[in-house]
């Protein structure tokens, strides 16, 4: 592999470069920033913050639109600096902004219901009044991965700062040059430029964002560096949101339509070069259409085309890997597949930072590729002999991200997607759950701890905060039970009120009014 391309990633002397993995060419740089500078740049947002959080929501809108305005203007200058960043073709960078877009679009219109000050009831205190707000934490860190750089980078900061949190965003050192074309951009709106600050680097300087305890942590990465996070903050008990890894299965059921399964499970698995955290990693077939799947499979798998072009009507369907330590871990998984037994019906190898679209079988358990996410352009296919047996062998993993289920029986497949221990479902199709704004996503078990998208997801960002108001009425009976003496009352109106049969209800009015 190319010494420059090695480079990727690598801080040298003070600066990061701008390196395209499909050409091995530099395009540019940014200076890195000091780890010893991070606390003071968390201070400075902090400071921000006490005007932002306090801003109506509609002005909060107002200023955000600019942005909106500004990112449609430049549509095709973030997707050519997506693709030289990643190695990805324009269009599938385009499938980024749009997705980003579709969301953004949605927050500024959801963003005044999901974050309204909601009344609730008082229970058994009837002269009082009880509302929750919605408060922002103060200062969120978003920590964010190589894969999808722009929308993982900017929908978390999206929805810190509608919801009236500053932000110190820390993008992938894989992928600086978006980074730095988002740090310019929320530059150029003023009512944003403050709100907002951007720091440069790898896993050193993500580490001293969250020992400089913000009030939350945001981060979208590896189980791994969740982990790592996860301990660091819990030194100050700052909370942190984890979007993580995962190992999705896709299920194709005895009824599914086999070439759609083929086409959308193809789709899903080798867009991006795989690099997907749902992207469907384990294919489960049910045995009596496990043939004819693979076949599919491979008549889809044959007309994709890989390569690199920054050209925006290129025709290649995905392109280079985006990370040299992601061809390295691909090609580690392949090995100890091939080792432990299994069949490569095709692909298996890589020439510099293109992977061959790669199909497996003969799997075991015991085997890398089956069980740990390998994240780059391999489709393994595992027969089962029933959907019981798919929904087990889904289940049996340490992740739980998402999955796909393909079945013409829709109440079918809604059982099996309801046996399903992961965070969101897709049933007839792949990755396009991500799409959908207003739908949770997030993981279960180690995939993660939190949501993104939805209104689940903007209140990540915001802590409910509750207010009770009203004089205490000195008829009232959550006052009257304060008062020394009437132990006998307060019991007879907790029966009354609240026990759970008709017997000891009753009991309670009794000694009401004997009262
Ligand atoms: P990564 O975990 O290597 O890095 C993620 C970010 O964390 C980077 O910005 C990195 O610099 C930073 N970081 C690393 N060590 C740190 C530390 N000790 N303290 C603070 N920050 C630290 O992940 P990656 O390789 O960039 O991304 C790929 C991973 O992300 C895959 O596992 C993928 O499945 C996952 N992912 C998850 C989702 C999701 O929504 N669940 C989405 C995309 C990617």
């Amino acid at each position: 592999m190319n010494e420059i391309i090695r480079q990727k990633g690598k801080t040298s002397q003070g600066r990061l470069l701008f390196i395209n993995p499909a050409t091995a060419q530099a395009f540019g740089e940014i200076a890195t920033t000091d780890p010893e500078g991070v606390s003071s740049v968390v201070a400075e947002m902090r400071a921000a913050g006490v005007v932002w959080g306090k801003t109506p929501l509609r002005e909060r809108i107002a200023v955000m639109k600019q942005l909106y305005q500004l990112l449609f203007d430049e549509i095709d200058e973030i997707t050519a600096v997506i693709t030289q960043d990643t190695g990805k073709p324009r269009q599938e960078a385009l499938i980024e902004v749009f997705t980003s877009l579709n969301y953004f679009s949605t927050l500024l219109k959801k963003a005044p219901q999901w974050l309204k000050t909601e009344r609730v009831g008082t229970g058994l205190q009837f002269f009082k009044k009880a509302w929750i707000q919605q408060k922002p934490y103060g200062v969120v860190a978003v920590i964010a991965p190589w894969n999808y750089p722009f929308i993982l980078t900017i929908n978390p900061i999206l929805g810190a700062l509608i919801s009236g949190n500053t932000v110190v965003a820390k993008g992938s050192e894989v992928t600086p040059a978006v980074g730095a074309l988002l740090q310019r951009y929320f530059g150029r709106i003023p009512g944003l430029s403050d709100k907002i600050r951007f720091v440069f680097g790898g896993g050193e300087v993500g580490a001293a964002l969250v020992a400089a305890v913000p009030d939350l942590v945001y981060v979208t990465g590896s189980v791994e560096t969740g982990r790592k996070i996860s301990e660091a903050a819990a030194q100050n008990l700052t909370p942190v949101v984890c979007e993580l890894g995962g190992k999705d299965a896709m299920i194709v059921l005895a009824d599914a339509d086999l070439e759609a399964a083929a086409r959308w499970g193809v789709w899903g698995a080798f867009s991006n070069s795989g690099q997907t955290c749902m992207a469907p990693e384990r294919v489960y077939v049910v045995n009596s259409v496990y043939e004819a799947f693979l076949d599919a499979v491979q008549r889809e798998i044959e007309r994709l085309q890989v390569g690199y072009s920054l050209q925006v009507d290129a025709k290649n369907h995905y392109g280079s890997m985006t990370f040299p330590k992601q061809v390295e871990i691909v090609t580690d998984h392949i090995t100890d597949a091939v080792e432990k037994g299994a069949r490569i019906v095709c692909g298996g190898n890589h020439n510099g930072m293109f992977y061959e679209p790669t199909l497996a079988v003969g799997l075991s358990e015991s085997m890398k590729v089956a069980r740990e996410e390998t994240f780059g352009p391999v489709m393994p296919i595992i027969p089962v002999n029933d959907a019981a047996e798919a929904i087990q062998r889904a289940n049996d993993s340490p992740y739980g991200l998402s999955a796909s289920v393909f079945g013409e029986d829709e109440a079918q497949a809604r059982r099996v997607a309801a046996a399903l221990a992961v965070g969101t479902v897709n049933i007839n199709d792949t990755l396009t759950h991500y799409g959908i704004p207003q739908l949770p996503f997030g993981g279960v078990k180690r995939s993660g701890t939190g949501r993104s998208n939805g209104k689940a997801g903007l209140l990540e960002f915001t802590q409910p905060i509750g207010y009770v108001s009203g004089k205490p009425k000195s008829f009232d009976i959550a006052t009257l039970i304060r008062k020394p003496g009437n132990y006998s009352l307060a019991k007879g109106a907790l029966l009354a009120l609240l026990a759970p049969t008709f017997q000891q209800k009753w009991a309670g009015v009794q000694q009401l009014l004997r009262r």
